[in-house]
C-alpha cells in the first residue's frame, strides 16, 4: 500500500473541512498519514485517529505560529526527504496553492494539482478554466497533490478508531527560513461562514447596480446561513471587497448551492464556480450564458425576484423548524 500523507489545515485547534476532505481522498490512496504543522497543534493528532489516520506527525513550534511558504515549505520538505512518502496531499487552498510548489521544487517532486477526483488510477482536474478535463497519473513518486475544497465528501469518523502512532518533529529553523515573519494575521468577522468553505453562496454581478443593492442579497445570505460571493465586475466597481470574488483571478468555490444573481456568466467568472453542486441563476436576459451553467433559471428582475425568494426560504425554514420542535 503507497504512505499517503495529508496536510491537514488547522484553525482555532480544529480541522478545516478541506483536511477531512483529503482523508477521503487519502483512503482511497493508500495509508494514511498526517503531517501537521503550526503552534498549539498537538491535541488535533488525537482527533485524526478517528479518520483512520495512522500515524501523524506533530511540527508544534512557536516558530510556526502563522503560516509562511519558508517555514512551512522547509519542515514538510524534510520530512518528506527523510520518511519518503509515495503522495502528498494539501489543499488547493490559498495557503496550499502556496506551499505546494515550493516542497515539490525542494524535494523534486511532480505535482499534480487542483484534483477533482480520482477514478481507474488516475487524478483528474480541470484545465482551461473548467471546459475540459485532465486525468493524470504518476510516473516517479513522490508526488504532491493539491485537493480542490468541497468536492470530496468529509471524512466521517470510523467508530472504534485505534489511536494513531503520534511522533513529535525536531523543528530546527533557521536565519534563511525567518527572513519573512508575519507578527499578526487580522481575521476579518462577518458572522458568515468563509467563502471556499460555504454550503450555500449568493453571488452578485452588476446587475446588483451598487454597493446597496448587495442589502438584498445579504438578507438572503442571512436566512440560508450562507456566504456572500461577487463577480469581478461588482469587485473592480469597489462594491464588493476582493476576497469575495468568484473567478479566474479570484476564489474556486464548489458548494452545494450557487445562486448567482445578476451575473452574466463570463468563462473567467464560471471557472470558480462551475464545480458548484446546484447552480440556480437570476438574470434579465435569457440569453445570458450564466443560463447554460445553471441547473435552475429565473428569468426576471432580481431587485423582484432575490425578496420573494427570502420571504419563501423564510417562510419554509420556519415551518421545518416548527415541524422538527
Ligand atoms: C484575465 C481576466 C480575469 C478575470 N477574472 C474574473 C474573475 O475572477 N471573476 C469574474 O467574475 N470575472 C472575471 N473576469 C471578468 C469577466 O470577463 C466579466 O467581465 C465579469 O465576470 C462580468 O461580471 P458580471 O457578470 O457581474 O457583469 P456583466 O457581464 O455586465 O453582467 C451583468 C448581468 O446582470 C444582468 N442584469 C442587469 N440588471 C439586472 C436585473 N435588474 N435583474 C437581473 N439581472 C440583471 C444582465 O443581464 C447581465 O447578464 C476576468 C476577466 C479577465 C480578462
Amino acid at each position: 500500500m503507497a504512505k499517503v500523507w495529508v496536510v491537514p489545515e488547522v484553525q482555532d485547534q480544529k480541522l478545516k473541512k478541506i483536511s477531512l476532505e483529503m482523508i477521503t481522498l487519502a483512503r482511497r490512496l493508500g495509508d494514511v498519514e498526517a503531517v501537521l504543522i503550526g503552534e498549539g497543534v498537538s491535541p488535533v493528532a488525537a482527533e485524526l485517529g478517528n479518520y483512520g489516520v495512522g500515524k501523524v506527525i506533530v511540527a508544534d513550534h512557536a516558530d510556526l505560529k502563522t503560516y509562511t511558504a519558508a517555514t512551512y515549505g522547509r519542515v514538510l520538505s524534510d520530512l518528506i526527504r527523510r520518511d519518503q512518502p509515495e503522495i502528498v496531499l494539501i489543499g488547493n487552498t490559498a495557503t496550499g496553492r502556496d506551499l505546494a510548489p515550493r516542497v515539490a521544487q525542494r524535494v523534486d517532486a511532480g505535482q499534480i494539482s487542483d484534483v477533482i477526483d480520482y477514478r481507474d488510477n488516475l487524478f483528474i482536474r480541470p484545465i482551461y478554466a473548467g471546459k475540459a478535463f485532465q486525468q493524470v497519473t504518476a510516473v516517479a513518486y513522490p508526488l504532491i497533490v493539491t485537493v480542490r475544497p468541497n468536492v470530496f465528501k468529509a471524512a466521517e469518523p470510523i467508530g472504534g478508531g485505534a489511536a494513531p502512532i503520534v511522533e513529535t518533529a525536531t523543528v530546527s529553523l533557521t536565519g534563511d527560513d525567518l527572513r519573512v515573519i508575519v507578527r499578526d494575521v487580522v481575521r476579518q468577522v462577518t458572522g458568515r461562514p468563509e467563502l471556499t468553505e460555504a454550503e450555500i453562496i449568493v453571488s452578485g454581478g452588476r446587475g446588483m447596480k451598487g454597493a446597496d443593492g448587495f442589502l438584498i442579497l445579504e438578507a438572503l445570505a442571512n436566512v440560508l446561513g450562507a456566504a456572500v460571493g461577487a463577480s469581478r465586475a461588482a469587485v473592480d466597481a469597489g462594491w464588493r471587497p476582493h476576497q469575495e470574488q468568484v473567478g479566474q483571478t479570484g476564489k474556486t468555490v464548489s458548494p452545494t448551492l450557487y445562486i448567482a444573481a445578476g451575473i452574466s456568466g463570463a468563462i473567467q467568472h464560471l471557472a470558480g464556480m462551475s464545480g458548484s453542486k446546484v447552480i440556480v441563476a437570476i438574470n434579465k436576459d435569457s440569453e445570458a450564458n450564466i443560463f447554460k451553467a445553471a441547473d435552475y433559471g429565473i428569468v426576471g428582475d432580481l431587485f423582484e425576484v432575490i425578496p420573494l425568494l427570502t420571504e419563501e426560504f423564510q417562510r419554509a425554514l420556519a415551518w421545518n423548524s416548527e415541524q422538527a420542535g
